[in-house]
């Protein structure tokens, strides 16, 4: 049960272009970006003319593509998508985009987020004849979009309807390409153009300084829009809209150099680490952050302390992510790896070290050996974000309940695991504080779900419900 429901997690990168000679290459590069969002697999739909063709694979965009298959991926319309590793994987079948050959004509969908009632809608459309090729639940948005009739644009706006979760979607047809974002917000997507006046879109806009597009907009929540023939025509696929995008977005997932929501990513993580000392100050040398995430953070607890901020961690840039090992026995060989203590920096120093967030424990506990192995006196653990205590259902993985420490473990009792001197989260009011900083300009609230249990959809068959509740009432 546990690894069925892990496979349909996932987190992800999407990236589109819309009329320009050699989609294929632009959004190699665009993917490449977004390469922090998935390091798992990778794929590109192209449309040349009438025809959509793909080339997919599991590994890094520069393992999956070379010159000699980019260039034969002749089209001026693509679309792109990395995902991330997941417990079980799947294998190639659940590598996106996904393309659909159908009596009508092809259809490419790539997808960032999770569809809650998949499940429901997965044994619905099972019992009326689909069959599924994949365990992802993308493939629904496929199947629920073959059963509608009419125009395709209300083709997928009724299916979109149908759907309950977190997405940005894009969907590559023969004439048209449409990008969608869930109700909620909670995945973001935005828009860009090009200087010759086609249209990107990117899960992050980051990826729109690398390719030299100029960034016009985000998708609002609950948007659909279409582009055909350049020409670009926007609507709301529904009236019952919120705005709670993903706090981890900012806290974790994003890179620093994104603005999601009009709001740059490093200018919350740096304001949160100054709130961070407003909250929970200590007496200290020097400050340090786990690279990369935290580095913003960092430097932000070390200007408000007036301390100073240090590279007192090195990473090898060359190791993936530690979560990308599935076992907790190599997921700590990945972090011995991955990091170095500097010890001519932390020897004899009270060190305040920074990590955006504690998930399973294993990544504090073991820097702060790394720091006092490198003879740092005291090592005060700082996190910029409030403690980890409910599993994700919108595309991030955040392991299970039993996985996640903050849920076993009070403040105290962590800090005494992870052996640190002292161990201290950002309130919620504090995150909030720091992404919205501009209670004037930024009128859209957060998902706070894995750090409150407030979940903003209903969580149908989760496995976890139960636990979720029972957590609630203790
Ligand atoms: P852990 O060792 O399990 O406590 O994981 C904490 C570390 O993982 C932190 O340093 C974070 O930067 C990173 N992290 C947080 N959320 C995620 C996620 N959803 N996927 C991968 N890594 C994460
Ligand atoms: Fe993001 Fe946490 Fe909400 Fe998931 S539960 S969407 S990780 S804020």
């Amino acid at each position: 049960m546990f690894s069925k429901d892990r496979e349909l997690h996932e987190e992800c990168g999407v990236f589109a272009v819309c009329g320009y000679e050699n989609a294929a290459a632009m959004c190699y590069y665009g993917l490449h970006s977004l390469q922090h969002r998935g390091q798992e697999a990778a794929g590109i739909v192209v449309k040349n003319k009438e025809a959509l063709s793909i080339q997919k694979g599991e590994g890094l965009v520069t393992e999956v593509f070379d010159q000699d298959k980019i260039s034969k991926m002749k089209g001026d319309h693509a679309i792109g998508h990395v995902r991330y590793s997941t417990a079980g994987g799947g294998g190639i079948a659940n590598v996106q985009p996904l393309l659909f050959r159908t009596l009508n004509g092809s259809l490419g969908i790539a997808h960032n987020g999770n569809i809650v009632n998949a499940n429901v809608l997965k044994a619905d459309l099972e019992k009326k004849g689909s069959i599924f090729s994949s365990s992802s639940d993308t493939e629904i948005l496929g199947h629920l979009i073959m059963r509608e009739e009419g125009h395709m644009i209300d083709r997928i706006c009724n299916s979109l309807n149908k759907l309950d979760g977190a997405f940005a979607f894009l969907i590559l047809i023969e004439n048209a390409l449409y990008v969608a974002r869930d109700k909620y917000g909670l995945r973001p997507v935005s828009i860009g153009q090009l200087p010759n006046g086609a249209y990107v879109f990117s899960s992050e806009t980051c990826a729109f300084e690398v390719v030299g597009a100029k960034f016009v907009r985000d998708l609002e929540p609950g948007e659909i829009v279409r582009v055909k023939d350049g020409q670009i025509k926007s609507k709301l696929y529904t009236n019952d809209v919120t705005d709670k995008i993903c706090a981890m977005e900012y806290i974790y997932f994003s890179r620093p150099d994104s603005n999601l929501d009009g709001i740059n990513v490093h200018t919350t993580r740096k304001l949160a680490g100054k709130q961070l000392f407003k909250e929970a100050p200590v007496e200290a040398d020097l400050v340090i952050g786990v690279p990369d995430s935290s580095i913003s953070a960092a430097i932000g607890y070390a200007e408000a302390a007036n301390i100073p901020y240090e590279m007192g961690l090195i990473k090898n840039k060359y190791v993936g992510r530690t979560f990308i090992q599935p076992t907790q026995e190599m997921r700590e060989q990945g972090v011995r790896m991955k990091l170095s203590a500097v010890s001519s920096i932390v020897k004899g120093k009270r060190v305040v070290m920074i990590d955006d967030s504690i998930v399973r424990g294993t990544t504090s506990k073991r820097i702060v050996r790394l720091l006092k192995e490198a003879g740092a006196r005291e090592v005060h653990v700082r996190i910029a974000s409030p403690a980890i205590k409910y599993p994700c259902f919108y595309g991030v993985d955040m392991s299970t309940m039993d996985e996640l420490i903050s849920n076993r473990l009070n403040v105290n009792e962590l800090c005494n695991y992870i052996e640190a001197d002292s161990l201290a989260f950002i309130t919620e009011e504090g995150i909030d504080k720091s992404i919205h900083f501009n209670k004037e300009k930024h009128k859209c609230s957060l998902c706070l779900a894995c750090f409150n249990g407030e979940y903003v959809t209903n969580l149908y068959d989760s496995f976890e419900m139960d636990k979720i509740k029972k957590g609630k009432e203790y």
